[in-house]
Parts: structure tokens; C-alpha cells; sequence
């Protein structure tokens, strides 16, 4: 059984998605959650507080997490769930849009973890699980911008896990596949397109933000005790097979 008793987790993009159903998780398992979105509806009570934050600043990032600390008056750890999609090839990508990829989804999840660090550290244990994708995995087309900062997030949970294991801070990372979330409600919303994706998944259908949250909330619990550096796929097969059976 997975507890997160009396833990306390920042959780960033806890305003939708993912992030949301992280939230629900952890507060279910017996956590709190001091939840950072661009945008998010006002929460202050024994269980989580919502503050805006833009992942962009480190400055923002470090507020939150001081108000978060003052709040809770605890912190051990860090889910990084907030992220956008940057479709695109080369040549259709401007500076500025790539600029943009890297700076929400690899340096915001840098600045996220660098927030919360000297803190954990100062505890002497923490638990960080940062959110990649099974594009960070593997290649596709027309998605270079997103692929990279999401191959790059699987490279800065590996170096983290090496840099900070001796300070009892366990940093593993989650690879979701189609997963149906506001971010895919522009694939969702276009039937050929959901078959597209759904059909790449051997499980045949998306998967719901509750699955890659319960795989989330393992990995930060004292369930995972021993495991760093790792990265858990929460694709329904996606990344594992490639069917040789059409149909
Ligand atoms: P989502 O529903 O769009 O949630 C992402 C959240 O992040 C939104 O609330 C968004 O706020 C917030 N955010 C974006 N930029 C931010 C910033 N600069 N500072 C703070 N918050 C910011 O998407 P999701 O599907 O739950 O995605 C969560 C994570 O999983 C993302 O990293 C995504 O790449 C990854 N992922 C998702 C899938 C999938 O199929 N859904 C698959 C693989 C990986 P706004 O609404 O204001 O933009």
C-alpha cells in the first residue's frame, strides 16, 4: 500500500491535467500539496495551497516555495507536471518558439528543482519526479522543439539523481504516452487523429491522468525507496512494442 502520510509535495501545472490528478493523488494518499500554475483558482487549508507561479522564473518559483514551506511548515518534494505542447520541424520553427519549448519545459523544470533543493537538502531526503514524455524517448516528426526539451528532462533527472543521491534525494522521471488531458483535447476533438494515436498504443485506447498520477505518487512514496535515475513509461505499451501484426 502507498502512503504519503503527513508528506508535503509541490506539485507544478497542478492547475489542469496531470498535474490536478497529482494533486487529488497525493492528498488522497494522506499528502499535501502546495500547487504552482500559471493561473490557478485560490486554495489555502490544511491540505493544499495554490499559488501562481511561472515555472519561467526562479524567483517566483522560490517565493511559492517559501510560502508554501511557511504554510505547510514541510517539504519533501516535487512533482514538475507543468508543460507545453511545441509541435513543429526545423525549417517551420521559428527562434522564438523553440526559445519558448525550452524555456517552459527543460529550464522550467531545471528552475522547479532548483527551488525546492536547498531545502531538501537541508532535510536530508526528498523525493523528485519529473515528467517527460515517450517523445523524449524516442523520435517523431513534425514535434522537434517538444521531443528535445522532453529528451533533455530525461538527461537533467539522470544528472540530478547522480549529483544529489548522497543527500538522500531520490530524482526519477515519468514518460507518459496519449494521455486525455486538455493539452490533447486538439488531437481528441478530431477523430482520425485519436485513432492515429490510440492505435500506436498497444492497450488501444488513451490513458487517463489518474494512471500516471498513481505511477507519480509510487515513485515519491518510501514504497520506492531504493529507486533513482529511473524512468517509467505510463504509455500503455507505446514505447515497449512495435507490433509486426497490422490492424
Ligand atoms: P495540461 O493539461 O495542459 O497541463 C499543463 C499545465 O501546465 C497547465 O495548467 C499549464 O497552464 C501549465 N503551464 C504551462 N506553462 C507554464 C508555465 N510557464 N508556468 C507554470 N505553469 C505552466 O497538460 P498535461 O497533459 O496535464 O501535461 C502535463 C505534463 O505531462 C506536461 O509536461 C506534458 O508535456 C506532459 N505529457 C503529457 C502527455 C499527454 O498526452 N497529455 C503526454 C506526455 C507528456 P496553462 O493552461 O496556463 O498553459
Amino acid at each position: 500500500m502507498i502512503s504519503l502520510h503527513d508528506k508535503t509535495f509541490v506539485v507544478t501545472g497542478a492547475g489542469s491535467g496531470i498535474g490536478a490528478a497529482t494533486a487529488e493523488q497525493i492528498i488522497r494518499l494522506g499528502g499535501r500539496v502546495i500547487g504552482l500554475d500559471r493561473t490557478l483558482a485560490s486554495r489555502k487549508d490544511s491540505q493544499q495551497l495554490n499559488l501562481n507561479a511561472d515555472v519561467t522564473s526562479l524567483s517566483a518559483l522560490e517565493e511559492a516555495v517559501s510560502q508554501g514551506k511557511a504554510h505547510f511548515g514541510a517539504l519533501d518534494g516535487l512533482v514538475t507536471c507543468a508543460g507545453i505542447s511545441v509541435p513543429g520541424d526545423t525549417l517551420t520553427t521559428d527562434e522564438d518558439t523553440w526559445n519558448d519549448a525550452l524555456a517552459v519545459n527543460l529550464t522550467g523544470t531545471w528552475l522547479s528543482v532548483k527551488s525546492v533543493l536547498p531545502e531538501l537538502i537541508q532535510q536530508k531526503q526528498g523525493a523528485i519526479v519529473t515528467i517527460a514524455s515517450v517523445y523524449g524517448m524516442l523520435g517523431c516528426s513534425a514535434n522537434t522543439p517538444y521531443n528535445v526539451s522532453k529528451g533533455g528532462i530525461l538527461q537533467l533527472t539522470r544528472s540530478l539523481a547522480a549529483d544529489y543521491a548522497a543527500h538522500n534525494i531520490r530524482v526519477n522521471s515519468i514518460s507518459p504516452g496519449y494521455i486525455a488531458t486538455p493539452m490533447t483535447e486538439v488531437i481528441s476533438a478530431f477523430e482520425p487523429a485519436e485513432q492515429a494515436f490510440v492505435s500506436m498504443h498497444p492497450m488501444k485506447r488513451p490513458g487517463q491522468p489518474a494512471e500516471v498520477a498513481t505511477a507519480i505518487a509510487f515513485l515519491l512514496s518510501d514504497a520506492a525507496s531504493f529507486i533513482t535515475a529511473a524512468n517509467i513509461p505510463v504509455d500503455g505499451g507505446f514505447s515497449g512494442v512495435k507490433d509486426i501484426l497490422v490492424g
